[in-house]
């Protein structure tokens, strides 16, 4: 299914120029200060190679919706004063992407130096993956490495474009994302169980329908989970509910038991009168939601059932939250099932952006196998598509 990319340390990058994209989107609070720079570390292995290697190092990301044009609030300068504390090194910021300024920043690097290009997302030809620009921003380079992950669900200039015009190998990154994800999908030690959450079912229709010819077992929570209530008839209140993905929850639970895969839904829910920290709450039974009241997380009972079906697996694979984790009285399931996964010997997978920090928020993301640092990417590469800007690499 997946091919393999080239790596990084299959290649010679002595006094080469190595042009690494990687994925610096950090997100920022207000005032533009980094407020998680797991993104920036997660890209430390391939750098500290390059370096100790002897590369001259070129490092180029995107950074938030610029839209084509140079935006103060979108430059990469905040990132390179955090990289710079994290490898005690000088950083050279370049104040554009192409042209003549990076260009010359580049011809006086010293092995094992680096320049970091400003945003690539000031031009539109990064987006619109213009051959034009990929063949600039190569024209910097000898040598193109892709280490973003997180972008590689896009056929962008930098992500993808770029893999045409020069040799070209996975950073230590990309090449652990795509290790690990592909091995869940292909050949998962099992029983293989996926927990699945988040708000809608529409967001993970695509990769229920993969999963179910993959695991063992299939968990569904969350918001998701409503929609699957009302298709057995049961009424939800004001809780989220798809209307239009009635018939496709139907099917799922009917084909379920036809692909030898174990369903299941939560047995108990905590509801609460409204959406807010302060509002009253109780735990029912999901076939009895008071009419006003809406369901915002899992219940005791579930989370035991999900603990027991866990200690059976040897594999687990967790995407989206159980409940609103964002409002404390609502996090105990996602902040249990983290818990849960922790404790296991099984084989533990991560995917997707608001169970990763989740996993984080709850302390206990040393003892996962493997949280993916690419929220959409990795949902795609779950759902079985390949991803542009893999396929870029392993076509060389
Ligand atoms: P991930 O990023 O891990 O893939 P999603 O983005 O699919 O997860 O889902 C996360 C969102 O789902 C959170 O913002 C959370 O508040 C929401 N959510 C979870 N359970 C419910 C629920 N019962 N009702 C409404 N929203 C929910
Ligand atoms: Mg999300």
């Amino acid at each position: 299914m997946t091919v393999t990319p080239r790596g990084i340390q299959e290649i010679e990058v002595a006094d080469k120029r190595v042009f690494v994209r990687v994925d610096f989107n950090v997100p920022v609070d207000e005032n533009q200060e980094i407020v998680d720079d797991t993104r920036i570390r997660a890209a430390l292995p391939t750098i500290q190679h390059l370096m100790d290697q002897g590369a001259r190092i070129i490092l180029a990301s995107h950074f938030g919706r610029p839209k084509g044009e140079f935006k103060e609030k979108y430059s990469l300068r905040r990132v390179a004063q955090r990289l710079e504390e994290l490898l005690g090194k000088k950083i050279f910021m370049a104040s554009d992407c192409v042209g003549e300024e990076p260009k010359r920043l580049i011809s006086q690097l010293k092995p094992g130096e680096i320049v970091l290009l400003e945003n690539l997302r000031f031009y539109s030809g990064e987006e619109a993956n213009d051959p034009a620009f990929a063949r600039q921003l190569a024209e910097l380079a000898d040598i193109y490495v892709n280490d973003a992950f997180g972008a590689a669900h896009r056929a962008h200039a930098s992500t993808a474009g770029m893999a045409a015009f020069l040799p070209a190998a996975a950073g230590f990154l990309m090449q652990k994302e795509v290790k690990a994800l592909s091995e869940v999908l292909t050949y998962p030690k099992r029983p293989f169980l996926a927990i699945i959450g988040g708000a809608k079912v529409s967001d993970k229709i695509k990769l229920l329908d993969n999963f179910l010819d993959k695991v063992d077992m299939l968990a569904v929570g969350g918001g998701m989970a409503n929609t699957f209530f009302k298709a057995q008839g049961w009424e939800v209140g004001k809780s989220l509910v798809e209307n239009d993905y009635l018939d496709f929850a139907r099917h799922l639970m009917a084909s379920a038991p036809e692909k030898g895969v174990e369903f299941l839904l939560p047995v108990d829910v905590v509801v609460a009168d409204r959406m807010a920290a302060e509002a009253q709450t109780k735990i029912v039974k999901p076939e009895a939601v008071p009419a006003d009241w809406m369901i915002l997380d899992i219940g005791p009972a579930t989370v035991q059932l999900l603990e027991e079906v866990c200690q059976e697996s040897r594999t687990v694979l967790w995407n989206g939250p159980m409940g609103v984790f964002e409002l404390p009285p609502f996090a105990q399931g996602t902040t249990a099932v983290a818990r849960i996964l922790a404790r296991t010997e099984a084989v533990t997978i991560i995917g997707g952006g608001d169970s990763a920090a989740a996993v984080e928020q709850a302390g206990v993301a040393e003892q996962i196998t493997h949280i993916s640092t690419g929220g959409g990417a990795s949902l795609e590469f779950l759902e079985g598509r390949e991803l542009p800007g893999v396929v870029a690499l392993a076509a060389k």
